[in-house]
């Protein structure tokens, strides 16, 4: 099943980075995707696949379903 990821998305991977921190946001997609680190600010590029093996969980979906109480 592809990997259904948006821009701004935030994702837990499953090691954490050399600064601690296990959440990362979107900001590129494409063959690679690629994620800044939401504790040091720093940026990676991830093949798609690699991404995929590494993912531990959605945090937060940059594109929730709409509120249908708005
Ligand atoms: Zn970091």
């Amino acid at each position: 099943m592809p990997l259904d990821i948006h821009l701004d998305d935030v994702v837990r991977l499953r090691k954490p980075h050399p600064c601690g921190g296990y959440e990362w946001v979107v900001v590129r997609l494409g063959a690679d995707i690629g994620l800044r680190c939401t504790t040091c600010g720093r940026r990676v590029l991830l093949p798609r696949r690699e991404l995929e093996k590494r993912l531990k969980a959605f945090v937060k979906h940059a594109t929730p379903y709409p509120d249908p109480h708005v």
